[in-house]
């Protein structure tokens, strides 16, 4: 057995509600596993609506001073938490491969992306301005302040089970809120990581609480519970509807983060290699589980066959394997599931006409892996680019011109990010503000940043995280009134 340190998994295997590490009350333990060889590497409790009550009711306690130190306070706290989460990086990008499967390099890339959000909102904090508004009258004056909507909850998934975190709880904690979290069961150790460091930090105690457990029952007590003013989810559309539905009760304010159907559209006019490049990051970055993927990769005409050949060049040269191992860019998907769904997808839309160019298969590195695939004569009628792929699959489309693919672009009920490729600077112009969804890479296929609007529009959700935005999702406008001047 090696050394024991801060964040060894024998470490983790409590939640945090309250300033501390607790077991469910049944005993009961949720097994958690390494999705590149299907072996058991912990568990963590399974809690539901006691708990999940428990912490709430211990977060909104801790409300009432949070709220109340100034925001240059509350920005130390998150800086130093901020600071050991760099100093930790290397035990926590193995924590975070070792159970979601992606390569060591892209977990310390999610885990630098999300740290910098805790910074940005710490800093943003501090800028929560309100406004003086001329009146009407001599006598009035009209103040408006912003103001911590509450206490908050956050539900996120596996697929970036580290920066999702950072991102809604920094913005929740600089604002003032405290927050109640769950991580998806299937990766709940790097939260739990998280918790050890944000308690190393010393954020006092109830700010910051993680419950892992019965998905259905801590999502009914969240969603249903008053004391909880805002829930910000990240996840499947489906899910999203329903905790939209159980929130209406208490007419909570929510920021849900959902499904995509990305267009990346590359015109004939585009530079060929950028193209190429940035197809690949967006389509096979973390096996194609990604929300803002690559889904329908539209090519114009006079382009297309040069286009094929150094894409599918480029995909039979990734390294697939265990994400630990040296130069590997391709690891399992999460589960055995996931990779029989993408095997499904693809078996349909061959029998629907598509037409095989490389992959197609489960790989001989486990059950996990599903090899990076290309399908080609793909056509806007098939069902793989009429829902989210989500796995290394990148169906391509032919068309002809740009009123044309603007149409079938904007052809679905999603709305969250979308590429164009193009070095005309009107046409760049002109589509971008034509495609109908809530982030557009121009030229740029890689669009999470700290200081930007992340988040869709249509059923890709509603709300914003990171930028000047994001905080505004856990902040109240309180229009006060001042007569007799
Ligand atoms: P999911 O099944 O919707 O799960 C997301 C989270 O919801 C997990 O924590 C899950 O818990 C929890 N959950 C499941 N059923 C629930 C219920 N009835 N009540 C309350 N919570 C419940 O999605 P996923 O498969 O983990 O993640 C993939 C999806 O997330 C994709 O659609 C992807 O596009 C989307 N996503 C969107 C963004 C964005 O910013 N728009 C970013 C990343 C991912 P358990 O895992 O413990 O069951």
């Amino acid at each position: 057995m090696g050394i024991i340190t801060l964040l060894s998994l024998e470490n983790l295997n409590k939640c945090y509600i309250n300033g501390e590490f607790i077991d469910s009350l049944n005993g009961q333990k949720i097994e958690v596993f390494n999705p590149a060889n299907g072996e058991v590497i912990g568990t963590v409790p399974d809690m539901g609506k006691a708990e999940t009550e428990q912490a709430i009711s211990k977060a909104n306690l801790a409300f009432k001073g949070w709220s109340k130190l100034t925001a240059n306070i509350r920005a130390e706290f998150l800086i130093k938490w901020h600071d050991l989460i760099i100093e930790n990086i290397d035990e926590l990008a193995n924590i975070l491969t070792l159970e979601q499967g992606k390569p060591l390099a892209q977990s310390k890339g999610e885990i630098l992306n999300g740290v910098a959000f805790i910074k940005w909102f710490a800093e943003e904090g501090k800028r929560t301005y309100g406004d003086i508004v001329p009146s009407n009258h001599n006598g009035q004056r009209i103040h408006i302040i912003k103001q911590p909507i509450g206490v908050s909850a956050a539900i996120t998934p596996w697929n970036f089970p580290s920066s999702m975190i950072t991102r809604k709880a920094s913005a929740a904690m600089a604002a003032g809120c405290t927050i109640v979290l769950k991580p998806s069961e299937l990766t709940p150790f790097s939260a739990l990581a998280l918790a050890k460091l944000a308690d190393e930090a010393g954020i006092p105690k109830g700010v910051f609480n993680i419950i892992t457990g019965d998905a259905k029952e801590i999502g009914e007590e969240l969603t249903g519970n008053d004391i909880i003013r805002k829930l910000s989810f990240t996840g499947s559309t489906a899910i999203g509807k329903k905790l939209y539905q159980q929130s209406a009760n208490s007419i909570k304010k929510l920021s849900l983060e959902l499904g995509g159907n990305a267009p990346f559209i590359i015109f004939d006019d585009a530079n060929l290699n950028d193209a190429v490049d940035n197809a690949m990051a967006s389509k096979f970055r973390n096996s194609g589980q990604t929300c803002i993927c690559a889904n329908r990769i539209f090519v114009q005409s006079g382009i297309y066959d040069e286009f094929m050949e150094l894409f599918t060049s480029k995909v039979k040269a990734l390294p697939m394997g265990n994400g630990f191992d040296t130069g590997v860019e391709q690891g399992p998907m999460i589960n055995e599931q996931a990779a029989s769904n993408t095997a499904d997808k693809v078996k349909k839309a061959i029998e629907q006409g598509a037409e095989l160019i490389i992959g197609g298969q489960k790989s001989e590195h486990g059950d996990c892996f599903y090899e990076p695939t290309i399908l080609a004569n793909v056509n806007d009628k098939m069902d793989i680019v009429n829902a989210e792929i989500f796995g290394p699959v990148a169906p391509i489309i032919k068309f002809d011109s740009e009123d044309e693919v603007i149409e079938k672009a904007n052809d679905t009920e999603y709305g969250l990010a979308s590429y164009i490729f193009t070095n005309d600077l009107g046409r760049s112009i002109r589509v971008s503000e034509a495609l109908e969804y809530g982030m557009v890479g121009v030229n740029n296929g890689m669009l999470s940043t700290e200081q930007a609007p992340f988040g869709g529009i249509k059923q890709s959700g509603i709300g914003r995280e990171g930028s000047k935005y994001g905080l505004d999702d856990y902040l109240e406008i309180k229009y006060i009134s001042i007569g007799g001047i």
